[in-house]
Order: C-alpha cells, then structure tokens, then sequence
C-alpha cells in the first residue's frame, strides 16, 4: 500500500498521457485476473494445510481435517487404478525401511509389547495386506444386456485406531481403504498419538510424492475420545471403521452411520489327545507370546484334554513358559493384574512376564515369553481378556466338555479360536461350533492373520458386524451398473 501511494502521481500522469499504455495495462491486468480465476476455480477442491502445519496431514480440528480429506478424495476418485496401485506399491517400498524405528517408537510411546515382535507385525502388514487386486468386479450377462457390479469408494472414511497395535493398524487401514479410493480421517489412540501423528505425516509425504495429492489421510494433533464421537457424527464422514475394545464399537453404532466394527476378544486354544502335542505347545506358546499377548486373535487360554495336559504344560514350559503352581503366588498375580472391577490393570497390559514376575516377586530365569498356571475354567485370567503374557490352563474330561468350556470362555464374542487335533470330525465341529471370525487348526492363532498361514493379513476383524477379516472390498460401496443395449456374446 505505502509502494502504491507513492506511485500514484506518476501513475496518473502516465494513464492521462498514454492511451496505448493505458489500453495495455488494462489488458494485462484483464489477463492476470483471469488467470487468477482460472487457478482458484481448478484448486477450489483441495484445502490447503494451515500455514504453519509442519506435519502434512495432521490438523487441530476435527472439521478442518475432514474438509481436507475430502477435498483431497474429490481428486483421488478420479484417478486411474493404476494411480491406486502405484501409490500402494510407493507406500509397502518407502515404509519397509521405517520397519524397526516404528516398531521401537510404538513401544516407547505405548509402553506395550516387544520391538522385535512388531517388527514381525509389520512387515506382514506391508506384505500381505491386499489392495486394489482385492476388488474384483461381478458380471451378469444375458439377453437383456449386461450388469456390472464394481466396488467403489465411500468418499472419507472415519478409522478408529487401538493403542494396541497402532502403527500396523494405520497402516493396514491406510493400504485397504486407499486401494477402495477413499480418503481416510484417523482418530487414533490418545496413548499412541505422537507416533500415529508421525506415521501420518510420513504417509502423506510418500503419498504427496508418489501421487501429487495431499492430506488423503488426515489426523489430529491433539487426539481424544471428544474428538473421536465428533468425527462419528461429521456429516462428511460416510464409513466408520472402529478397531479396539467393545466400548467403542457400541459408541459408534450408535451414530447412525454405517459401521465396520472390530471389536474385543478371548480366544481359547483347545488341545485334545490326538494332537501333536510337543507341535501344539510351541503354536501355542508362539501365538500366545507374540507382542506379549497385545493382539485381539492370540490365545488367551488353554483348555486341555487331561490325559495329554501334563505332557503340554511340560513342552509349553520347555517352550518358553514359566510355570506358577504355588497358589498364593497365583492369586498375587491375580491381586496385581486384575483390578477390582474385573477389568486388566492397564499397568501390565502388554508388557514383559518378567515385569509381571517381578513385580509380584516371583522368581524366575532368563526372559521367559508367557506366565502359565493351571485354573478352574471360571478364573479370572480365562475369562478376562487380560492382553498380558499370562496364560490359564484348563483340564477338561472330553471332547464335548472341551468345547462347552471353549464356548463359554469365547463368550459369544465369535472373534477367534484355534484347535489342535488330529480328529477332522473334532476339528469340523468345534470350527462349526465357535462360529469365530477366525479359526486355526493345528497352528499358531497369528496364522490366522496369514502369518505362517495361506492368506491375506490385516489388524481389523469385524466381528460384532459381521465382516470379519476387512480389506479393501469392506471399504469399499457395491454398485450395480445396467447395460440393456446387447453386450452379451455367449
Ligand atoms: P480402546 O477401546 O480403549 O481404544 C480403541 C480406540 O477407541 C482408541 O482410538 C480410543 O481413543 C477410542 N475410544 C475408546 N473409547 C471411546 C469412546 N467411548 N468413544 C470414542 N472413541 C473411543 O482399545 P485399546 O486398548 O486401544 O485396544 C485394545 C482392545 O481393542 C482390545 O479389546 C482388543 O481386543 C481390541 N482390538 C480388536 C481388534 C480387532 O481387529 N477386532 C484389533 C485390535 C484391538
């Protein structure tokens, strides 16, 4: 302004003086004033980052951060597939080598589980979560023409995110639901907040870079469970898709949208006497001990036929286990774990048995993976979802009483079961009977999420709704696309 009033008497003189130049000017001005429009007309859709934003993707409001998303999926939407690809493939290549930093940064923020467990966890969530292949198209033919049924985006997607496993959550959510062409809000755990802030802002960097388009995965800087129900009721948010305990899966069904809802567990592991025995210890120990028992689909029980179950405990303790058979030392692990509301005392979900022994003084030697001990099928631990590295052993007389236990301990949550047997009418009937999500015969429970299993992985089991192991075609609305012109050549 101070520039233009000092111009203005030679400004004036000149515009009296020189029609040509005043002709020029008004056309020069004409032009850029056009371009202008032009410029802010073609970048309308995409909302900027504040200014001082220094994280790409990450906002202080929950609306800023939705306005954003759905700016960037107008432009995603109307990209090729072979853009999703690309930027999926740009994505599993630039997080490979993050892999061991992530993992330790998670268990430094969230205190919970072991850095070279997630490292497994996430690698398999950069290798085996599906994406665009996973979308396949359904045709009908016939005289009447032809009808397509093709998989198509929800627009923004609303993911809740466990503090249990953040990163490969945000992760696995990110490929399938980008894959699907959504862009996706994070509402992610107050207790994993600043490595989920991290992953995000790095997710947009590799997505800006690969694609060109920012903020199609958006976070809060400052996560909370205020901000979460507000992101449930946004009216920009089409699909919620809620990972974590069953507290928050009923708090978003009750927005009235449509939601995938991953919730809890309390998978048994049920052994029988035709099992490989010395095999099934070493699943179970594996499974049950991965990430200190954090993940939803590890076993946290044992129910055992009575005459292989010495033989179990004594394999289990060769692999890995330490075995608690003084009562009172039970019961101080109960006074310590569990608290008087019969919910996990948060304080030891996830971490080291040897922080557990230690802090109930027991002794014990070297790193030991799990706590085991021998219970009444009613006990605390069997029926806890305890997330701890603590793991009851139930003796059953039978087959059917097995399974009655197993049902009972799974509650009805219908999340995840394993069972090991050589008896495929035994094996048939108990994965009839669970009715889980998932079921794993004569393996570890993460084979079930394709680890040492066949099959594609992920870290959000949609039990309570139904969709079980999600990928990009949960993400993803069905649509049916009429032809009645011909377009049948049988
Ligand atoms: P959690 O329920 O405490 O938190 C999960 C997420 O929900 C967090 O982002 C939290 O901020 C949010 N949240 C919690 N209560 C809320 C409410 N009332 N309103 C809005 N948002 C809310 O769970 P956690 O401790 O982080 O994770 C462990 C639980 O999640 C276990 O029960 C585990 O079985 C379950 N889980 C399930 C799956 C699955 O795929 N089924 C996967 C991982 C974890």
């Amino acid at each position: 302004m101070v520039i233009a009033s000092a111009m203005q008497p030679i400004w004036r003189f000149m515009m009296e003086n020189n029609t040509q130049l005043k002709e020029m000017i008004r056309s020069m001005v004409i032009d850029v004033l056009q371009g202008q429009n032009q410029e802010s007309a073609s970048s309308q859709p995409i909302k900027q980052a504040p200014r001082d934003q220094v994280e790409p993707g990450v906002f202080d409001t929950v609306d800023d951060a939705i306005q954003a998303a759905k700016a960037a999926q107008a432009r995603f939407e109307d990209c090729t597939l072979a853009t999703r690809e690309k930027v999926i493939a740009d994505i599993r290549a630039a997080m490979r080598p993050r892999v061991q930093e992530l993992a330790q940064k998670t268990v430094e923020e969230t205190g919970m589980g072991r850095v070279a467990d997630k490292v497994l966890k996430l690698n398999l969530t950069l290798d085996k979560t599906p994406g665009v292949e996973d979308l396949v198209t359904e045709c009908e033919t016939g005289d009447n023409g032809m009808t397509l049924y093709e998989l198509s985006a929800y627009g923004v997607i609303g993911a809740i995110t466990p503090s249990t496993n953040p990163a490969e959550t945000l992760i696995c959510n990110t490929i399938g639901m980008l894959a699907a062409g959504n862009a996706v809000f994070f509402s992610v755990h107050p207790g994993a907040k600043h490595l989920s802030r991290l992953l995000v802002s790095e997710l947009n960097q590799i997505i800006a870079k690969s694609i060109g388009i920012e903020n199609l995965i958006v976070t809060l800087r400052e996560p909370s469970i205020e901000s979460a129900q507000e992101m449930m009721l946004h009216p920009d948010v089409s699909l919620l898709v809620v990972t974590g305990g069953p507290g928050v899966v009923k708090q978003a069904l009750q927005s009235g949208k449509k939601v995938i809802g991953a919730g809890a567990g309390n998978p048994p592991a049920f052994v029988d006497e035709t099992a490989d025995i010395k095999k099934a210890a070493q699943d179970i120990v594996l499974g049950a001990s991965l990430d200190n028992n954090i993940l939803c689909i590890a076993e946290k029980s044992v129910v055992a036929m009575r005459q292989i179950e010495p033989q179990l405990v004594q394999e289990m303790v060769k692999a890995g286990c330490v075995l608690i058979e003084n009562q009172q030392d039970i019961q101080r692990l109960v006074d310590l774990t569990v608290l008087p509301n019969g919910t996990p005392n948060k304080k030891f979900v996830g971490k080291n048995a040897s922080v557990i022994l230690d802090a109930a003084h027991i002794p014990y030697n070297g790193d030991p993976r799990l706590i085991i001990m021998r219970t009444p099928k009613d006990h605390p631990f069997a029926v806890i979802e305890m997330l701890m590295p603590i793991l009851p052993v139930v003796t059953v007389d039978s087959f059917d009483e097995g399974l009655d236990v197993c049902l009972m301990l799974e509650a009805g949550l219908h999340h995840t079961a394993t069972m090991h047997s050589l008896n495929m009418e035994r094996l048939n009937r108990m994965a009839r009977k669970m009715k889980t999500s998932i079921f794993v015969k004569n393996g570890p429970s993460y084979a079930g999420l394709g680890f040492s299993g066949e099959g594609t992985t992920t870290f959000t089991i949609a039990t309570p709704t139904g969709e079980s192991t999600t990928s990009a075609r949960c993400f993803a609305r069905r649509r049916r696309c009429c032809l009645t012109t011909g377009f049948n050549i049988r």
